[in-house]
């Protein structure tokens, strides 16, 4: 078993139970001193940080949902000075929706512990080469990986996201021997090999780390078949550190939470009451340890259980299944977090109107597909075919420009889909 942090890893149950305790009465008296939503929060329900004697109590506190993070941008939610932060990311695509988590110094070591324990987890050492091939922006994916693969000591590659050749030239001319990627990003890779005839037993690949869209075991299977190598889930969220929340152990058996940096449950999404253990519900989580954007009980929107019994591979730390869907319409494309009120916006712009729509997403071979379906009506030229071809190219420009891809937009005849279900994403996630 490799463990980076044998200590904190292995920690028996009451020892963890402790420690989250204590961790979380010191995060409960910085927020309620720093952060004026969380004091104000506490007094509505008659909280004082010092009533906190076990978790039950905590149980008492409302979630915080990402309305919140929005209604307190930019800086509402820090809990430290400006000058302390020493980093700054954003998950969302644009003004619309606007978020930024700040880091300290001591926030961005504690990432690095903890995407290092990660990497050591699906066995990633000093001796491998790491290509990161996760698109680097505003986003937390790569950058959190890349300080823990320094942090173990192996040798980064921080390559980003597409250039297929040269990623496939530099996995067999650096040696790389770990990927991490989105899975269909890996599928693609191979495609390239293939193209170019190099069969990927004569690269040095062994492990592939993958995260940023949803993905199966049927994905996982075919992987590790293509390209000969052992397949591994991460999980992460930007608002949460990103990489570092959740990961796969070799054993693949489930994804380890770190219980010394964050407290987990899982709730029904619709009454907000914790589910019975092992039913599937939302994972909400707390930091533990984030100094600069601490969260009480937020909401991920991300649907999973907690994994019964213990992990093969010795760690104490609580599982969580897999994630592969949401309880909201939110949908995860190529690294990017996609609200249908987004699209909704730049729709109703371009058309002057408010017509119906549909997101569908679809999986091809090695990349997703997105198509937004717009309802044509009355209002919307209908007849006008001239009037129609420029909409769907002017849409088709402005989305595209706005989620850095290509998206297709099809003009449809009411009725052709149910409006009521914005989202239709069709992705063999399962
Ligand atoms: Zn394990």
């Amino acid at each position: 078993m490799e463990c980076w942090d044998f200590k904190q890893e292995c920690m028996n149950r009451e020892s963890i139970e402790q420690l989250q305790l204590e961790r979380l009465q010191a995060t409960l008296h910085r927020v309620y001193k720093n952060v004026s939503h969380y004091r104000q929060t506490f007094r509505e329900i008659d909280f004082m940080p010092e009533d906190l004697s076990s978790l039950d109590d905590f149980r008492r506190l409302p979630h915080t949902s990402r309305q919140v993070l929005m209604e307190n941008y930019p800086y509402g939610m820090f809990a430290v000075p400006l000058r302390e932060v020493v980093r700054l990311h954003t998950p969302a695509l644009n003004i619309d929706e606007p978020v930024v988590i700040g880091f300290t110094a001591n926030d961005l070591d504690n990432w690095a512990e903890l995407t290092a324990r990660n990497l050591s987890a699906v066995g990633v050492g000093k001796d491998d080469v790491v290509q990161i091939s996760l698109t680097f922006g505003s986003v937390t994916g790569p950058f959190g990986v890349q300080l823990g693969a320094e942090r173990i000591g192996a040798s980064v590659i921080p390559m980003s996201s597409g250039r297929h050749s040269s990623q496939v030239q530099i996995l067999r001319d650096f040696r790389t021997t770990t990927l991490v990627s989105a899975p269909t990003f890996a599928l693609r890779l191979y495609r390239t090999m293939m193209e170019q005839e190099i069969d990927p037993k004569t690269l040095q690949l062994r492990i592939g780390i993958f995260g940023a869209e949803p993905w199966s075991e049927s994905i996982r299977d075919d992987i590790e078949e293509k390209l000969h190598i052992t397949a591994t889930d991460m999980y992460g969220l930007t608002e949460v550190f990103g990489p570092g929340v959740a990961w796969e152990c070799s054993e693949k058996q489930g994804l380890h939470i770190p219980e010394d940096h964050f407290l987990a449950e899982i709730i029904d999404p619709d009454t907000g009451e914790p589910v019975p253990d092992g039913q599937e519900g939302e994972l909400v989580l707390t930091t533990l340890t984030k100094e600069a954007f601490p969260l009480i009980r937020y909401r991920t929107g991300d649907l999973t259980r907690m994994l019964p019994g213990d992990c093969p591979c010795g760690r104490s730390h609580l599982r969580i299944d897999r994630i592969l869907r949401r309880c909201d319409n939110v949908f995860v494309m190529g690294g990017s977090r996609i609200i249908p009120e987004q699209i909704g916006k730049i729709l109703n712009r371009i058309s002057g109107a408010a017509p119906n729509f549909q997101l569908l997403v679809e999986r091809e071979e090695d990349r997703d597909r997105l198509d937004v379906l717009v309802e044509i009506s009355n209002d919307l030229f209908f007849d006008q075919m001239k009037k129609q071809r420029r909409f769907v190219e002017d849409l088709h420009s402005a989305l595209s420009e706005f989620l850095g891809w290509e998206v297709g937009v099809r003009l449809v005849e009411a009725g052709a889909f149910d409006p009521a279900q914005p989202v239709v994403d069709k992705r063999n996630i399962r």
